[in-house]
C-alpha cells in the first residue's frame, strides 16, 4: 500500500461517505480522497470534492455532470467528471486507489462493491445489501483477487475486532477456531414498544425518527421494521462464515454494546462505544492501526444502565422473514432484498402504509420459492432475479 492511501467513496454524499469524509479529512498524513461518487444532490457533490481535492467524480448521468460543472465553486483544477454505471464500477477497480468505501445504498451498490472486490482493493462495507444479494459471488471475489474486506457495519465491525483474526482481513470458509456463537445488538428501533395496532398510520417522519442513531432514510426504516437487523444476520452468515443457527440477535436499546463474540470456554467479548459511525469507519480505514475519529468519550456512568431482551418476532415480523430467507439460500436472500427495496421505497413516498413492508416481502418469498430458480453463477443473473422480484413486488398493495 502507498504512503498515502488514496481512498474513493462510493456515495459519498449519504451518511457513511459524510462520515468517511470527516474521518479521512482529520488525518492528511496518511490518507487523501481520489474519487467521489453521489447518485443526485451534485451540490453537496461539487462542495465536497472541492474540500477535499479530489482528482475525479462519479455522477449517474449527462444531466448530473451539468450540475456539477455548474455548482462547482472550488478552485481549479475542476476534478475529472466521469459519468454512468459502468464509470463507477471501472472507478472502483482503478489502479490510483488503494482504499474503496463502498457506501451506495441498495442493490444498486453491488456491481461497483464487486469490481472493487475483483480488484484486489482494500474494501471498507457499509453497503450491506450487496452481500445480501450476492455473499458467494461477493466473498470468492474477495478470496481470488486478496482483496482486504473490512465490514464498517457498526455490528460487523465489532465482531471483527472482538474475533482472533490476528491482524488479517479476510473471506473465512470456516467459522474462527474456538468461537460459539456471534451476537448481534439490535436498537429495537423507534417501535419497539409501540402498540401493534398503532403501526398501520406510521409516517415516514415517524419510522425514520431513530433513537440513537442519525443514518440514510432508508436503513432507518429497515431499522424500525429490523429488517435491518434481518439483512445484517445475512451479512454476518458471509462475512463470518457462520451458519444461521450460531446467529443471535439480541435487543439492546442504548446501542452501547455493538455486538459480540461468544467463545467455546464461555468467554463472551463485546465492542463498546458511542454510537457514531466514525468509529468502525477510522479502525478500517486505519487497520491495523488505531486513528483518532473525533468520536467522544464513552461516558459509562452517565448511560448507568446496558439492557438487553429477546427480539419479538411477533412484532418485528420482517426479522423472521430474513432468517427464513438466509435458510432458504440465495434466491430467497435477493427476493428478500429486492421487495424491501421496493417497499421502503413505496412507504417512503406515501405510496404504501407501513405494516405493508412485512407483507410485500412476505408475498416476493412465497412467490420465488414457487418459480424455478435458475443458477446465480455471475452478477447478471443476480440482477436478473433482482429486477423480476422488483417487478413482481412493484405490484402489490400500492396506494
Ligand atoms: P444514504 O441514503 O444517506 O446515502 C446513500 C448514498 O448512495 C448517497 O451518496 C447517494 O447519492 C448514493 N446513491 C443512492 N442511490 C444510488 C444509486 N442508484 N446509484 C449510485 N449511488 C446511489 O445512505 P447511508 O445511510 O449512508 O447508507 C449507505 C449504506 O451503508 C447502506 O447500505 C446502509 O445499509 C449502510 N449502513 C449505513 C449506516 C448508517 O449509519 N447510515 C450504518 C451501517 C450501514
Ligand atoms: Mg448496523
Amino acid at each position: 500500500m502507498n504512503a498515502i492511501q488514496r481512498v474513493v467513496v462510493l456515495g459519498a454524499t449519504g451518511s457513511i461517505g459524510v462520515s468517511t469524509l470527516d474521518v479521512i479529512a482529520r488525518h492528511p498524513e496518511r490518507l487523501s480522497v481520489y474519487a467521489l461518487s453521489a447518485n443526485s444532490r451534485m451540490e453537496s457533490l461539487a462542495a465536497q470534492a472541492a474540500a477535499c481535492g479530489a482528482a475525479v467524480v462519479v455522477v449517474p448521468d449527462d444531466a448530473a455532470a451539468a450540475r456539477f460543472r455548474q455548482a462547482w465553486r472550488g478552485p481549479a483544477p475542476m476534478p475529472q467528471v466521469r459519468v454512468g454505471a459502468q464509470a463507477l464500477a471501472e472507478t472502483a477497480a482503478d489502479p490510483a486507489c488503494d482504499t474503496v468505501v463502498a457506501a451506495i445504498v441498495g442493490a444498486a451498490g453491488l456491481p461497483s462493491a464487486l469490481a472493487a472486490a475483483r480488484a484486489g482493493k482494500r474494501l471498507l462495507l457499509a453497503n450491506k445489501e450487496a452481500l445480501v444479494a450476492a455473499g458467494p459471488l461477493f466473498m470468492q471475489a474477495v478470496r481470488d483477487s486478496g482483496a482486504e474486506l473490512l465490514p464498517i457495519d457498526s455490528e460487523h465491525n465489532a465482531i471483527f475486532q472482538c474475533l482472533p483474526h490476528g491482524g488479517r482481513a479476510s473471506a473465512p470458509t470456516e467459522p474462527a477456531a474456538g468461537v460459539r456463537r456471534l451476537l448481534l445488538t439490535a436498537s429495537g428501533g423507534p417501535f419497539r414498544r409501540a402498540d401493534p395496532a398503532d403501526l398501520d398510520a406510521v409516517t415516514p417522519a415517524q419510522a425514520c425518527a431513530h433513537p440513537n442513531w442519525s443514518m440514510g432514510r432508508k436503513i432507518s426504516v429497515d431499522s424500525a421494521t429490523m429488517v435491518n437487523k434481518g439483512l445484517e444476520v445475512i451479512e454476518a452468515h458471509w462475512l463470518f462464515a457462520m451458519p444461521p443457527e450460531r446467529i443471535e440477535v439480541v435487543v439492546h436499546p442504548q446501542s452501547v454494546v455493538h455486538s459480540l463474540v461468544e467463545y467455546e470456554d464461555g468467554s463472551v467479548l463485546a465492542q463498546l462505544g458511542q454510537p457514531d459511525m466514525r468509529t468502525p469507519i477510522a479502525y478500517a480505514l486505519g487497520f491495523p492501526d488505531r486513528l483518532a475519529s473525533g468520536v467522544g468519550l464513552l461516558d459509562l456512568a452517565r448511560v448507568g444502565r446496558l439492557d438487553f431482551e429477546a427480539p419479538d418476532l411477533e412484532r418485528f415480523p420482517c426479522l423472521r422473514l430474513a432468517f427464513d430467507a438466509l435458510r432458504a439460500g440465495q434466491p430467497a436472500c435477493i427476493a428478500l432484498n429486492a421487495a424491501n427495496e421496493v417497499a421502503v421505497d413505496a412507504f417512503l413516498s406515501g405510496r404504501l402504509p407501513y405494516t405493508w413492508i412485512a407483507r410485500v416481502i412476505g408475498a416476493a418469498l412465497e412467490w420465488q420459492a414457487g418459480r424455478s430458480s435458475g443458477t446465480l453463477a455471475d452478477l447478471n443473473d443476480v440482477l436478473a432475479l433482482d429486477a423480476d422480484v422488483r417487478a413482481y413486488a412493484g405490484n402489490l398493495g400500492l396506494a
